[in-house]
């Protein structure tokens, strides 16, 4: 069934699994790190910390949200159903599935079982395909990520750093969390230390992704074009997607093997 974003339903394991982690990193970091600081410090580190998460979250959301179907795939069932001109000469490129004319850059997605317009890649954790409308969200959703996960990791070691070597800090946790006790305080630390290796992990691992992300802007591919230039193909991106000529050959219920027949062919 057509999904028409990553709010559709079934919400993905990738996807509960990164609300859970924001959602307790989150909470950890206002309820345990903050308080580990004095007043001015305070106000800095959550000003800074409250932005990358308002970035993080506005993104994460819009990239959710966005639907990236092919405008001409909702033009022409559009027109379809209510009877309106379509100029299908404007397009040379039919998806097999959607039973559609496609842009150029299409590509049919299974999991979201549509055609894609700019298709970059199917992005698990946001649980929608990521295209040219929403890739820019992407972008800034991993940028804003990299900050909030940057500031937790340093604010992170930066506590486990001083608790151990300097009094005031131990002294700020006993007045504000009633933390008085060694035992109390190595459980703290664990805690504390445990989200800050998910910080830096998520740092590390999306800083990689950026790393990527920058390379194949400079290269003009995107991630689907990288995926394929690694297995060696570069013409008709999907062998869902075909040009509107070799569509003739592919009879209805034998899709795919007809498919590959046309691309043996288009190989020759
Ligand atoms: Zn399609
Ligand atoms: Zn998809």
């Amino acid at each position: 069934m057509r999904r028409k974003n990553g709010f559709s339903k079934p919400l993905g394991c990738h996807q509960i699994l990164s609300w859970v982690v924001v959602f307790s990193m989150v909470n950890v970091f206002y309820i345990l790190y903050i308080p580990a600081f004095n007043s001015s410090a305070i106000s800095v580190i959550t000003f800074l910390y409250s932005v990358a998460l308002f970035l993080t979250l506005f993104w994460g959301f819009r990239a959710t949200y966005a639907d990236p179907l092919d405008q001409v795939v909702a033009e022409e069932l559009r027109a379809k159903k209510w009877d309106l001109p379509f100029d299908a000469k404007k397009y040379n490129q039919i998806c097999t599935v959607c039973n559609t004319h496609v842009t150029f850059e299409s590509k049919h997605c299974g999991n979201c079982d549509k055609c894609i317009d700019g298709f970059d890649h199917h992005c698990n954790w946001l649980n929608n395909c990521v295209g040219k409308k929403n890739y820019a969200f992407f972008a800034y959703l991993i940028a804003s990520l990299e900050a909030l996960t940057g500031i937790q990791g340093s604010v992170g070691i930066y506590i486990v750093q001083n608790i151990i070597s300097n009094n005031d800090v131990k002294n700020t946790l006993e007045d504000r969390l009633g933390i008085d006790s060694g035992g109390m305080r190595v459980f703290y630390v664990c805690i504390v230390l445990f989200f800050t290796f998910i910080s830096v992990l998520i740092f590390i691992l999306n800083g990689n992704l950026i790393g990527f992300h920058i390379w194949l802007k400079k290269k003009g591919m995107s991630t689907y074009d990288f995926i394929l230039q690694r297995r060696g193909k570069e013409k008709f991106k999907s062998k869902r997607v075909v040009p509107q000529i070799q569509k003739d050959d592919i009879e209805e219920g034998n899709r795919t093997a007809d498919v590959s027949a046309v691309f043996k062919k288009e190989s020759k």
